[in-house]
């Protein structure tokens, strides 16, 4: 069978920032106006949030209260286009759950409405919140590998990125949500949408 070439893309921070949304949640919790820089690059809340307001952030961020705050990357968007008129198909990966909420239904949803989801590309979610996202993508990543060439993949939590790069799959850190030394087993450190758009455009990815 002809393998298509692909790329494997997160979702969380990686094409669309979830900074509105946590500090939204914290500001909830805390009873004060909290602003996305400070929750950044801090995806537990920690400086702001422990014990059971920690506990009730998580549980927050993980059901499907005010994902409609999320922000797509625009150069995410402009990138991925360009990828699929070169024939590259985009698959997502993300540890966004079926169960016990579908947060997959109303993600895709929303990808769609926000130009990030398009006809052909695949979406793959965890089937429950229970499964843990390092034994999902990687048995995910063994399951696509039997249709498709893929070329890289991209990650905003270096645990995560870790199970590509276990695969032998070219790696791409994005510093959005993690300092770069965090990702010093990656092929390649990016900043943002922008180093990405530049290197796909330069053929180099
Ligand atoms: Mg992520």
């Amino acid at each position: 069978m002809q393998e298509r070439e692909a790329v494997i893309v997160d979702i969380d921070n990686t094409v669309m920032s979830c900074d509105q949304r946590r500090a939204a949640l914290c500001s909830d919790i805390l009873g004060r106006p909290v602003s996305a820089d400070e929750v950044w690059r801090d995806l537990y809340c920690s400086r702001l949030l422990s014990g059971p307001l920690q506990e009730q952030y998580f549980r927050d961020f993980l059901s499907t209260k005010l994902m409609f705050l999320d922000q797509p990357y625009p150069l995410a968007i402009e990138t991925l286009d360009l990828l699929r008129a070169r024939g590259v198909r985009i698959i997502y990966l993300s540890g966004r759950f079926r169960s016990p909420v579908d947060k997959g239904r109303v993600t895709l949803e929303f990808m769609r409405k926000n130009g990030l989801y398009r006809e052909g590309d695949a979406a793959i979610f965890k089937p429950s919140a229970d499964v843990h996202d390092f034994d999902f993508k990687r048995d995910a990543i063994v399951r696509l590998r039997h249709a498709h060439d893929i070329r890289w993949a991209i990650d905003d939590t270096p645990r995560s990125l870790w199970v590509s790069r276990l695969s032998g799959i070219f790696t791409v850190g994005i510093t959005t949500s993690y300092s770069p030394v965090r990702f010093h087993f990656a092929d390649m450190i990016v900043e943002n949408w922008g180093d990405v758009k530049a290197l796909v455009e330069s053929g180099i990815l």
